[in-house]
This record gives structure tokens, C-alpha cells and sequence, in this order.
């Protein structure tokens, strides 16, 4: 089946989340499994240099008021190239709406920039024009379904229903990738993007007295899935819908919950150029040579026998790190470390600075984004910490199974759905992977940490615990498999 995959970020050419990454992977796995599958992006520098064998495309695209001005502003052109990895990939070069280096959605001052809702109307709507009635955006390669991802495309299933004058009916699916981000736009620019001020309504397009751009995804969309079956419930309920738990309810037989996998030819301590060795299950002692490098890299004292656990993440509320801050002290009290790498709100940035410099040689703090340290992190650490209040899937805790790092989690979303909790059951039954724990709060934590240390402490069932997180499946094949079974019963 011919499948337009529609989404802002792409690993490793754009990367604000685990949207790119899960963009960077399932559509070659997609292909693998014999789709006739092609990326559409948006025209930022690094996509823009990042494509290989760019051609032009001669569609048509006009129709809209605003993609009729950035045409004019600074050109809007179509381009068909290649992404790594081989993946077809046409890119919207629209230089007035995506010429910006950096972060894609935020200006220079760190504010959303103010024309988002413009930028991302348009590449909504290009999407759509694969479906156009007579001459379409690419009149050699019409699709049989349009997968959109997250708010950014969320117009393009209610194009594809709200303009049949303009485009002949094609299948849509929406992944929520996270539902708090949600796109809500001045309902002004309704006629600038093209839709009809009669869809402006509660059963429509209107959510808050806003044009919602992930609402408009979720009601006109004929599938909508997300990256956990936990999540997939979750979003149902008061306590996780972020306001669109109605419209989901009543919508929960179009959603499902497909996890996300991990890139093995990324994720794999077996092959990843960024460790200083490298080491598989069988054979894990390159893992102490890592945890060694990572520990005089980062300026922690030298503790082969001592647990190193890190955080990767972006540094919010959500993920639930000010219940670490808040727990850190009892952990390293009790002998742990601690590696923190991520950027974010400056109140949890300051903690964790403040946190390493109260506890010199126990807590490292790199306030940034860095791929390779990202790597090195989960190599050279024994676990990983992801105490999110909500995760739809959460891709660290995968890469930690992968590398050894023994997840420890809060149960929720994607995270509940991916690791085994190191119960007495389970770990009778040689099930466990990792920890989890309930609560969102920092005793709770504290109370798993300590779990979690005596574990450690007693080395062969760490070992076995390892060893079996390392060779649990995570891989893309199962989840393509089942987004090319939702293409089908949708074609
Ligand atoms: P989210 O998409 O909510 O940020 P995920 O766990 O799904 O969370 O994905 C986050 C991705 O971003 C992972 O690939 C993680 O390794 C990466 N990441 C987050 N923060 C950093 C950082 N500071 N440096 C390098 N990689 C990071």
C-alpha cells in the first residue's frame, strides 16, 4: 500500500522528542515489511541539507490562502530526496515558514514562535493536496492512507473530510505521540488555512474558543492510535486527558495502542560507535569499562561495586524529576550515584546543578542536549530513573533494557506497558526487568531506590535481572507489523 507518513521531526535530521526517533525508524520497518511508504517534512535547514537526490515535484498545491502567501513570501515548492536510511521523502520548501535553524517550534527568545499555527497549516494542507481531486501535489504517486503525527498535523484528516470540493476521500490515522501538546490557534485564521467557518462548532473543529489543531485530528481522523496500550486508555480518563478524554471516549473504537520499538541499528551495545567498548549480554564486562570511562567523564568517584543510575530526559514536571531532586539525597545517602543529563524548566535545571554541587563526586549534572553522552549514559550506568507523572511510551527505559541500565519507572503509560516489575512473583518466575513504583511522589521513589540497592547488592540476581532485560524484544518489526494491519483494514 502507498502510505504519506506526515510529521515535524525526523532522527537524525530534526529531534525535539521520541517523535523523531519513532520517525527516524518505523517507516523503514514499514518498508521492510513491503509498504510503499514516503516521508513528508517540513523544509528546516538541517532537513533541507539532510536529504539526498532532491528532485522537484510539479503538483499542485494552491487552494489555500496560506499556503498561497508563503508561495508568494518566499516561495513554496515541493521536493521529492531521500532520507538516511534510504527512506523516499519528499520535503515542503516553504523558506518564509521553515528557514529557521534550531529548534523547529521556538524563536530565538525560547517562546513558541508566533506564526506556529501558520507553519504547520501548511504543511497540513500540502499533505492533503496528495489527495486532490485532478492534478494532485505529486501526479506520479498518490497514497492509499495519510498517517499523520501529533498536533502539527492534526488539520490533515479534517482537510481531507471538511474539503471534499477539493480532495477525493482518503484514509487518514493520527498518532497522538503525546496528548499535552495540543496546537490551539486564534479561530481568526480559519479562512487563511483553508477550512470552513461552518466546521467551527463544538462537534467540530472548536475546542476552547481556539482552532485545535490535535482536537481536529482526533474527531476527523478515521484511526487514531498512540504509542502504548496504556496510554491509549489513559487519554480516556479526567486524570491523563489534557481536555480531549471526551472526544476520546466516545472515539475509542477508531483508537489503539501500538508500543513503540527501538532502532537497532542505533540502540545496540554491540555495535555503538559511541561506546569506549563495547559488550552484549553474553559477554557484558565491556559494560564496566564503560561505567569506569562515563564515571571520569563526568567527574564521579571511581565505585566499580557502587550503583550508578542516570536520567536522560528533557527536565519537566511531567516527567516527574522533581520527585528525584526530592529523593536524590536518600539515594546517595544509602550509597547510590546519580547522572543527569537534559535540559528543561530552570527550576528542575537548577536542582539537579545544585544537587551536584552539594554532592561532589556522587551526582553529575550536564545541562544540554548530547547525543553521544546519551549513549555513553546508558552504558555506563546501572539503571535508568523515569519517574514520569504520564510516558504514552517512553523510548529511555527501552534503550536502558537494551544497554543493561535496569529501568526504574513509574507505572504509567508506555512505561507500565514495557517494563516487569522486580516483584516477588516475578522475580521467582525470572520475569523482572526493571522496577517499578506507584505513587507520584518522592517517598515512593526513595522507597523503590532502596528496593532497588539491595537488589544490587546481591550480584547474581542483578546479573540474571540484567541479562534479561538486555534480550527482551523491543525491536520495530512487531509494531510495524501491526500499523501495516491498521492500513489495511483502512484500504
Ligand atoms: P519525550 O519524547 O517525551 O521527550 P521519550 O523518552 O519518548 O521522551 O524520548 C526522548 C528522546 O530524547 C530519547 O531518545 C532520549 O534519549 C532523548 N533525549 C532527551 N533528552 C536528551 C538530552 N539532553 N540529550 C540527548 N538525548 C536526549
Amino acid at each position: 500500500m502507498r502510505i504519506l507518513y506526515v510529521t515535524p521531526e525526523v532522527f537524525p535530521l530534526l529531534k525535539t522528542g521520541g517523535l523523531a526517533d519513532v520517525s527516524g525508524a518505523l517507516p523503514a520497518a514499514l518498508i521492510a515489511e513491503g509498504q510503499d511508504l514516503r516521508l513528508l517534512l517540513p523544509g528546516h535547514p538541517n532537513v533541507m541539507k539532510g536529504l539526498g537526490d532532491l528532485t522537484p515535484v510539479r503538483g499542485a498545491l494552491g487552494g489555500m490562502p496560506g499556503a498561497e502567501q508563503a508561495a508568494y513570501q518566499g516561495g513554496l515548492r515541493l521536493w521529492l530526496g531521500t532520507a538516511p536510511g534510504g527512506v523516499p521523502a519528499y520535503v515542503v520548501d516553504a523558506p518564509s515558514l521553515f528557514d529557521r535553524p534550531g529548534n523547529p517550534y521556538l524563536g530565538p527568545d525560547g517562546r513558541d514562535w508566533p506564526d506556529n499555527g501558520g507553519r504547520y497549516a501548511v504543511l497540513s494542507w500540502v499533505a492533503a493536496c496528495f489527495a486532490g481531486h485532478g492534478l494532485s501535489a505529486d501526479p506520479l504517486w498518490r497514497p492509499d492512507v495519510i498517517h499523520g503525527h501529533d498536533w502539527q498535523t492534526g488539520l490533515v484528516p479534517a482537510y481531507l473530510k471538511l474539503r471534499p470540493d477539493r480532495f477525493v476521500h482518503t484514509p487518514s490515522v493520527l498518532t497522538i505521540h503525546n496528548i499535552a501538546y495540543q496546537g490551539q490557534f486564534p479561530a481568526e485564521m480559519l479562512g487563511w488555512a483553508g477550512l470552513p467557518g461552518w466546521a467551527y462548532h463544538m462537534e467540530g473543529l472548536e475546542y476552547y474558543g481556539t482552532l485545535g489543531f490535535l482536537k481536529a485530528g482526533c474527531r476527523y481522523a478515521d484511526r487514531l492510535t498512540t504509542v502504548s496500550p496504556s496510554y491509549a486508555h489513559e487519554i480516556q480518563t479526567d486524570e491523563h486527558g489534557m481536555g480531549l478524554q471526551g472526544l476520546l471516549s466516545v472515539r475509542a473504537d477508531a483508537l489503539t495502542g501500538i508500543l513503540n520499538g527501538v532502532d537497532g541499528e542505533v540502540w545496540n551495545p554491540e555495535t555503538d560507535p559511541h561506546l569506549p567498548a563495547r559488550y552484549a549480554a553474553d559477554d557484558p564486562s565491556g559494560k564496566d569499562v564503560c561505567k569506569a570511562a562515563l564515571e571520569g567523564e563526568l567527574g564521579l568517584d571511581h565505585e566499580p561495586h557502587a550503583p550508578l543510575a542516570c536520567v536522560v530526559s528533557r527536565l519537566t514536571w511531567h516527567k516527574g524529576l522533581d520527585l528525584l531532586a526530592a529523593a536524590a539525597d536518600d539515594w546517595v545517602d544509602r550509597g547510590g550515584r546519580l547522572a543527569v543529563l537534559g535540559t528543561g524548566e530552570p527550576g528542575l535545571e537548577e536542582a539537579f546543578r545544585d544537587l551536584a554541587r552539594r554532592r561532589p563526586g556522587r551526582v553529575a549534572t550536564r545541562i544540554g542536549y548530547d547525543e553521544g553522552l546519551s549513549h555513553r549514559m546508558m552504558a555506563g550506568s546501572d539503571m535508568i530513573l523515569v519517574p514520569s507523572r504520564s510516558e504514552p511510551c517512553g523510548l529511555t527505559q527501552l534503550y536502558g533494557l537494551r544497554y543493561g541500565a535496569l529501568p526504574l519507572v513509574r507505572r504509567t503509560g508506555g512505561l507500565a506497558d514495557t517494563v516487569v516489575d522486580a516483584n516477588a512473583a516475578a522475580l521467582n518466575d525470572g520475569a523482572a526487568t526493571g522496577f517499578q513504583f506507584a505513587g507520584a511522589s518522592a517517598r515512593e521513589l526513595a522507597w523503590r531506590l532502596r528496593q532497588a540497592l539491595a537488589l544490587y547488592r546481591r550480584p547474581d540476581l542483578w546479573s540474571a535481572l540484567r541479562r534479561r532485560a538486555m534480550t527482551r524484544d523491543f525491536g520495530w518489526v512487531g509494531p510495524a507489523r501491526e500499523y501495516a494491519a491498521l492500513y489495511a483494514g483502512l484500504a
